[in-house]
């Protein structure tokens, strides 16, 4: 099968202030759609076809070599935009009274507290050197931790590759591209302003989904 770009569920501008229209237009319709196309070209012709998304990118050894490269940065490009998109919503929507359930238990059984956690994460996303994501990390039984990969690594991938494995829950973007046109340097600031519209509610979707070994961008 080939993948196709994903829609958003919610307008361009539908995020902002927090991330701008122009920002979305180029991120989803540019940069996404490019990983998207060129996940498709490497995986063509290859028994990569007949994989999912999480298949192909936790058994990148496999791949053929000469593709193993470009289905690193592109499977996970599209792999990780179609997770960012789908843990935002616009700030009416956004709320942390949805941090409730099984995501709050793991969540303050793994850090203390909704806050130390967003402390940590925000951590993770202001010293990731140049670019790459900051997660939120499900890995099972409940424990949950916070990373950070370089370029369009993924905890899927494995500790080898990812240097932290288990299924991404929450994501932030830190490539440039994902605010250079807002926010330029101000990293601090982008970072901060994110919290404002997580969807929490689709959060907890995704820790029960992949407690339960589901695919969470689905
Ligand atoms: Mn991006």
């Amino acid at each position: 099968m080939s993948f196709s770009l994903p829609a958003l569920g919610y307008d361009f501008n539908a995020l902002e202030p927090a991330i701008d229209e122009a920002t979305m237009k180029v991120h989803h319709g540019k940069h996404h759609q490019g990983y998207t196309d060129k996940l498709n070209a490497a995986i063509a012709g290859s028994d990569l076809e007949a994989k999912s998304i999480e298949e192909i990118l936790g058994a990148l050894s496999s791949a053929p070599t000469d593709k193993q490269g470009a289905i690193r940065n592109n499977g996970g490009g599209f792999y990780n935009h179609s997770l960012f998109w789908q843990v935002l919503a616009p700030e009416s929507d956004a709320s942390e009274g949805d941090v409730a359930g099984d995501l709050v238990t793991a969540i303050e059984g793994s850090f203390g507290s909704l806050s130390a956690m967003k402390e940590q994460f925000e951590q993770k996303a202001l010293t990731q050197f140049g670019s790459g994501w900051a997660w939120l990390v499900s890995q099972g039984g409940g424990k949950l931790v916070v990373a950070s990969t370089p370029n369009q690594d993924n905890p899927l991938m494995g500790e080898a590759i990812a240097g932290v494995s288990g299924t991404p829950i929450l994501g932030l973007d830190v490539w440039e591209h994902a605010y250079y046109l807002k926010y330029q340097n101000k990293r601090p600031e982008y970072v901060k302003n994110f919290w404002s519209i997580v969807n929490w509610k689709r959060v907890g979707e995704n820790l029960s989904n992949a407690e339960a070994g589901n695919s969470v961008i689905g």
